[in-house]
């Protein structure tokens, strides 16, 4: 037992030095007039980072089985579902709903839809989802046609939004691996960095 523990503490003492980890602050809420972690951020509080999970440069919610990227736009919000490896994964056959809620106390509720692929910028090989590619085009590993990330979509007129000022309750359903339904919320922290950055 004790030669097993060992190595797990060895790691976590590294992750430590490292600065992976820190004790103490996760969990606790935003002191008042602060902007909530972003993703981040709050990898740095000890999750992993999320850059593989933020190809659309959304904001990035971690579950047991799944990554999510929800970007917010001028025309509402569109969800990327990840595995819990952060490759791509289809939305087609998952749905559910966002609750906008609005800073006077309104709130709207929207069907979050998949998408028909159109348009979509990021294309993966779903026998090799770590093969991920900014176009059309073939698989290096086994030349299969790359499909393009589809997502989910909830149609709301955002363009009057300032940062903080809109929380989106997403349930979603028709997820693999017991997780449906599931519930996330985020916040609007302004547009979506652009995919280049
Ligand atoms: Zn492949």
């Amino acid at each position: 037992m004790n030669s097993r523990k060992l190595p797990t503490y060895a790691m976590f003492a590294l992750m430590l030095a490292a600065g992976a980890v820190s004790a103490g602050t996760k969990g606790n809420p935003p002191a008042a007039g602060t902007k909530p972690a972003s993703g981040e951020q709050r990898a740095a509080a000890g999750e992993h980072p999320h850059k593989m999970a933020q190809l659309h440069g959304g904001q990035v919610t971690k579950t047991k089985r799944h990554h999510f990227e929800t970007v917010f736009g001028v025309d509402g919000i569109r969800v990327y579902l990840y595995s819990d490896q952060q490759t791509p994964l289809l939305a087609d056959k998952t749905a559910g709903s966002v609750m906008f809620q609005f800073p006077e106390g309104k709130s709207k509720t929207v069907v979050l839809a998949p998408q028909p692929a159109k348009d979509e910028d990021v294309f993966f090989c779903t026998m090799h989802p770590n093969q991920v590619a900014r176009k059309a085009g073939a698989c290096p590993e086994c030349r299969m046609k790359l499909v393009p990330q589809t997502s989910l979509f909830a149609m709301a007129d955002l363009s009057k939004v300032v940062q903080g000022g809109l929380k989106a309750q997403i349930t979603l359903d028709g997820l693999e691996g017991e997780e449906s339904p599931l519930t996330f919320t985020e916040t609007y922290h302004g547009p979506a960095k652009t995919m280049n950055q």
